[in-house]
């Protein structure tokens, strides 16, 4: 069962207010992130519900809001310090291609690679055999799978 998530839908900005500032603040103290405005607005777009976005998605979104728009890398450094704190996931598809999750539990994705989108794969339904042994003195801590998808 594969659930579509909405990644480019740049024209829904009027579910931002549901996300009211108080909890959002007191979501990112308590991952240990000092929110600013910035750091708040950016928090509300990605966090309104399950999704990908990239940074330059987010942007957009960010500049359809309330004209608060922030450069390209203040938005990528952001969404790496969430993502380094646990708010986020940050999901790399290849170098060029660099999605920020809002959905933090196990799961892995498909990837369209003509729609350069995600799609969630519930952690449950895809298991992993045949692993290698590992080195020596090494666990493995997580599996994550990216399954490429096209039209055919
Ligand atoms: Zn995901």
């Amino acid at each position: 069962m594969i659930t579509k998530i909405d990644n480019a839908d740049v024209n829904n900005t009027h579910e931002r207010a549901i996300t009211a500032g108080p909890s959002i603040d007191a979501l990112l103290r308590e991952k240990g992130i000092v929110p600013t405005r910035q750091r708040i607005e950016i928090a509300q777009v990605l966090l309104e519900k399950h999704q990908h976005l990239s940074a330059d998605q987010l942007q957009a979104r960010l500049a359809k809001g309330a004209g608060f728009v922030p450069s390209r890398a203040t938005v990528y450094n952001t969404l790496r310090l969430f993502a380094d704190h646990g708010l986020i996931r940050e999901v790399v598809v290849d170098p060029q291609r660099v999605f920020f999750d809002s959905n933090i539990g196990p799961h892995h994705h498909y990837f369209d690679v003509e729609h350069s989108e995600l799609y969630d794969i519930p952690a449950d339904s895809l298991q992993v055999t045949g692993l290698p042994p590992l080195p020596p003195g090494l666990v493995c801590e997580d599996i994550e799978v990216i399954v490429r998808i096209r039209r055919h």
